[in-house]
């Protein structure tokens, strides 16, 4: 399979995703985007991390380190309405999503990158015995993708650009003892050898295009482990 192949496969919420996750890296902010759909694929509302942002959308959080794609999403759905929604995520959402997600009326999540620092944190259960019992089930989860989309949900949200995290040794250390390695070594590669730049006005499958092979082997290293 090639890039073009799998970019025509995909259905158009992952499509819409990942065109927000990189107008999220275009933006200064963390490579992450994310939409919510009916389980028809009816698109209800897609937004993307804005956490470097001055402005933003209307009812959606800007400037604050809280200011995940997932969040921004939730945020504008209707207060006890579209139940069932489909939530997709370029990359496997944190704590503090995966919280927001479970007081939603989200049915089913899917992402693509695996975020190994956040293995776990979805089951509320083991928080409380009420929480276990409550009538409302979780979110069906789906994901990570073990194809080359994953491999590229996970590389353009680590870019240092717009994650200053990433930039603090220890945080840095902890990724790499979870595993995460060849993803920070081909993200500052293409950060700092200017690449990024060249990649900047592309559109997002074009870009899944331009470094696919390097994708490619990355995703082979690791199914390898
Ligand atoms: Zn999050």
């Amino acid at each position: 399979m090639d890039a073009q192949q799998l970019w025509e496969g995909l259905d158009e919420a992952w499509r819409e995703a990942f065109r927000q996750a990189w107008d999220a890296v275009r933006g200064g902010n963390i490579g992450v985007g994310a939409c919510a759909s009916t389980v028809d694929g009816e698109i209800v509302h897609a937004s993307r991390n804005r956490v470097n942002e001055k402005d933003g959308p209307y009812g959606e959080v800007f400037g604050s380190s809280l200011a995940h794609a997932e969040m921004n999403v939730l945020a504008r759905l209707g207060f006890r309405k579209d139940q069932n929604l489909v939530l997709t995520s370029t990359l496997q959402p944190c704590l503090q999503c995966a919280g927001a997600i479970r007081l939603s009326r989200i049915g089913t999540v899917r992402f693509a990158g695996h975020d190994v620092y956040w293995d776990g944190y979805h089951e509320f259960g083991k928080l409380a015995a009420r929480e276990g019992q409550r009538r409302r089930r979780s979110a069906q989860r789906f994901g990570p993708r073990d194809d080359e989309l994953g491999a590229f949900g996970l590389l353009i949200s680590r870019f240092r650009l717009g994650n200053p995290r990433l930039g603090d040794e220890g945080f840095e250390a902890t990724l790499r003892a979870m595993g995460e390695g060849p993803v920070l070594d081909l993200a500052y590669q293409i950060e700092d050898g200017g690449e990024l730049q060249c990649l900047m006005p592309m559109e997002v499958d074009q870009v899944l295009a331009a470094i696919w092979p390097r994708l490619q082997a990355l995703t082979a290293q690791y199914r390898a482990i």
